[in-house]
């Protein structure tokens, strides 16, 4: 029978650098991937100031840095009216040496965690291997694996699923993913453009419309950026790449060539479990709760997940702490899902895409272009922090 201390499902950015930190700390760990390689399709690609000191305790902050672009300010733009406020992320550097956030695709952040977890003889990497089922034993886990191998089982200590949205590791625990679907489609597309030359862009936007509201952000050097629009989900979806020119005119930037690199259009959910814990089964990142992607609450959710587990996880498994732990990180990861990044991805979606109210639009971008009060200023720009949960409490019940 094969086995290792913990099995990873799913090797996305979260698995992938779950995967690492729990190498690093001398664990066994089996990554399975179902893909023969990494997915490469337009999805997360900017990784906020606040995530960045836990990204540098994985130790991979410096080759992302290397990687990416870092950008110091972002912008706010209501496009009827063309208001507008250039915000610096200058005020973080009082609480953070991270005062920054790092645009990066997040499957070279997949490539960056693995090209990491590589130099560790304790962990394996199967790409091409399925897992069809997990259950529950007395003191052990157990995976169905379909891989290049064909079929296998394995026994684990624990199981980490995090094999995205339709997570084959929650189906096969029977959990719920409660919540709604938005009637949207959205459009990731990744195009040449000079947004910053012809629409006098910031590296980061939201331009506020409700038939237009985009979300853009500056990829790369070659000038390449991401344009994530939305349009009806009852239009179809096999004519996307018809409408796009017109969707890009309606920015009212110019007529200027582009070329459209890539894109991928998807519906967007907000749903959770229940429970991010079932027994040695623990849910993380998309596998245990999807959001729509307005702001970056997806991704920043399942790195917050990994970086919350892999000290309680390491202690229990050393036997130096208790597994109930556990059962708080899963309660803390889940309840700060609900309580906050659910509910402000979709404020903020309403915002972008949906709202029609100009006044109230103008009356915040004013809001967050005046810089007149430190204090205040300092809280807009910190407001996401507090989907932080790694660690202090789990630090303390560790020590
Ligand atoms: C088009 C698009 C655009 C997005 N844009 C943004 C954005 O701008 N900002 C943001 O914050 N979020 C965005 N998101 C969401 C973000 O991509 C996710 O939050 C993020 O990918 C979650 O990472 P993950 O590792 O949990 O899951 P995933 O990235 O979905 O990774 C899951 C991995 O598990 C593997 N897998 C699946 N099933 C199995 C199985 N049975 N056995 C083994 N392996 C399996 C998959 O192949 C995959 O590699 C976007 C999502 C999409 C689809």
């Amino acid at each position: 029978m094969n086995s290792a201390e913990v099995a990873i499902v799913g090797a996305g950015p979260v698995g992938a650098l779950a995967a690492l930190g729990l190498a690093q700390r001398g664990h066994d760990v089996v990554v399975f991937e179902a893909e023969p390689s990494i997915v490469r399709s337009p999805r997360a690609m900017v990784y906020y100031w606040h995530v960045l000191d836990g990204l540098d305790r994985l130790g991979v902050l410096g080759d992302m840095d290397a990687a990416g672009l870092r950008n110091t300010s972002f912008q706010q733009r209501v496009l009827s009216t063309g208001l507008r406020a250039d915000i610096p992320l200058d005020p973080v550097a009082a609480i953070s040496p991270y005062a920054y956030n790092v645009h990066l695709g997040q499957h070279e952040v997949v490539e960056i965690a693995l090209q990491h977890l590589a130099r560790y003889p304790n962990a394996r990497i199967l790409n091409g291997a399925t897992v069809t089922a997990v259950r529950n034993d007395a003191d052990h886990a157990v995976l169905d694996v379909d891989g290049p191998e064909g079929l296998e089982t394995w026994t684990t200590r624990w199981v980490l699923g995090a094999d995205g949205a339709r997570s084959a590791v929650r189906h096969s625990l029977g959990l719920s993913f409660d919540g709604t679907t938005w009637p949207q489609r959205f459009v990731a597309t990744n195009i040449q453009y000079p947004f910053d030359v012809v629409g006098g862009l910031a590296k980061a936007n939201m331009i506020f419309d409700p038939e237009h509201g985009a979300v853009i952000a500056q990829i790369n050097d070659t000038g390449l950026w991401r344009w994530t629009w939305s349009e009806s989900a009852e239009l179809p979806e096999d004519s996307v790449l018809d409408r796009l020119p017109g969707r890009l005119a309606a920015l009212g930037f110019g007529d200027v060539p582009f070329d459209v690199d890539s894109f991928t259009p998807y519906r967007m959910h907000q749903r959770m479990v229940d429970t991010m814990r079932t027994g040695r089964v623990l849910l993380l990142g998309d596998a245990a709760h999807a959001t729509n992607p307005t702001g970056g609450f997806g991704l920043t959710s399942g790195i917050y997940d990994l970086l919350a587990l892999i000290e309680p996880l390491s202690a229990a498994l050393r036997g130096t702490a208790d597994e109930s732990l556990l059962d708080h990180w899963a309660e803390t990861r889940l309840s700060l899902f609900r309580e906050f990044a659910s509910p402000m991805a979709s404020r903020i979606k309403g915002l972008v895409y949906d709202t029609s109210d100009t006044a109230a639009l103008e009356g915040m971008v004013r809001a967050a272009g005046d810089f007149s009060d430190p204090a205040a200023t300092l809280n807009r720009l910190t407001g996401m922090t507090v989907l932080r949960s790694d660690l202090p409490r789990h630090h303390e019940a560790l020590a």
